[in-house]
């Protein structure tokens, strides 16, 4: 996380990942050097405040298997204030216990959903090593990811389109939060930053039926990329199965709902990579003159995704808290 420039720069989207059977063997994740000390973040808070955190931690559990389709997920607490997401390699969803304390269940309950509908449809294998490897590519990924999954898992769950509606309506605190963390520490904020955000927006906008209307307050630069390639950005985004075929062991045609799944995660991906990419990339080239590409992925999350070798010499390669529910600032 403190040296994250460094892991980006010698990042590598390991074969083995690729080669290895999805997902790696369950038995291997607890081992795994990424899985936090559970005692240790417990430790922090007041045995009340443990109490509630077991409590909503083990509610939150059940949804995340019945959502991912998978029973042997495991979902721990993160460190207090680092976020939520889905690691694809490890099979892990992490949480944050802060959120669990202090934020309305509901917003929890659809955050640990959508990290548990990354577990059903994501399927980031399909990427090529070179291409992930850009800078800002996988950030540009991360930014329609969300909104793609987001469609999926309202869709099959209509009860959580209020808790989806409560949480990205909290969350343009925290954008206001991100955006005024960034511009203090780099006196202003990267062009890819904002774009990404701006896709995330309108795409609430467009779940809740409304028109896209851009934010006022974009550079010129940054608006003429987004205005660009929204429709291309929608265009990816509604590309995720129903679950019904998600679902499908074998249909009519032979194809399964694993096979079905990844499709889409195709058709997703070559839209962003030939429609929106040479336009993001623009924007990402300015930052990297300005020198603010480098400087803003140390200093933030961001939702890029993040990439380690161990003593090894192994590649692994993991999400980053999600770009929406994290308070980069922090
Ligand atoms: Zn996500």
């Amino acid at each position: 996380m403190d040296d994250q420039t460094e892991r980006i720069n010698m990042a590598e989207r390991p074969n083995a990942v690729l080669d290895r059977p999805y997902p790696p063997d369950s038995r291997l994740w607890a081992l795994g050097p990424n899985r936090p000390n559970q005692k240790e973040i417990l430790s922090q808070f007041s045995p009340a405040e443990q109490q509630t955190i077991n409590y909503r931690r083990h509610i939150l559990d059940s949804l995340a298997s019945f959502v991912g389709k998978d029973f042997k997920i495991p979902v721990d607490l993160n460190s207090p204030g680092e976020g939520w997401y889905w690691d694809f390699q490890a099979n892990r969803i992490g949480i944050d216990p802060q959120n669990l304390l202090e934020d309305p269940f509901d917003e929890s309950r659809f955050k640990v959903a959508h990290e548990g509908s990354h577990r059903r449809i994501s399927r980031m294998e399909v990427i090529p090593l070179e291409v992930w490897r850009e800078p800002g590519f996988s950030f540009l990924m991360n930014a329609i990811e969300d909104p793609r999954v987001n469609n999926f898992v309202v869709e099959a769950y209509r009860t959580l389109e209020g808790p989806m509606r409560q949480t990205y309506q909290a969350g343009v605190d925290f954008e206001a939060q991100a955006k005024t963390a960034a511009k203090e520490k780099l006196g202003q904020i990267p062009r890819f930053t904002r774009a990404g955000f701006e896709y995330i927006k309108q795409w609430f906008r467009w779940s809740q039926g409304q028109g896209f209307e851009l934010s006022e307050d974009l550079p010129e630069d940054v608006r003429q990329v987004v205005q660009a390639t929204l429709e291309a950005a929608e265009d990816s985004w509604r590309r995720y199965p129903a679950k019904a075929g998600a679902d499908r062991l074998e249909s009519e045609n032979g194809l399964t709902g694993e096979d079905l799944i990844k499709e889409h995660q195709r058709r997703s991906y070559e839209i962003n990579r030939d429609r929106i990419w040479p336009e993001f990339k623009k924007l990402v080239d300015k930052d990297i003159e300005d020198q603010m590409m480098q400087q803003s992925m140390q200093g933030t999350q961001q939702g890029e995704y993040k990439c380690a070798e161990d003593e090894g010499g192994e590649v692994t390669f993991f999400v980053p808290p999600d770009v929406a529910f994290t308070d980069v600032g922090k």
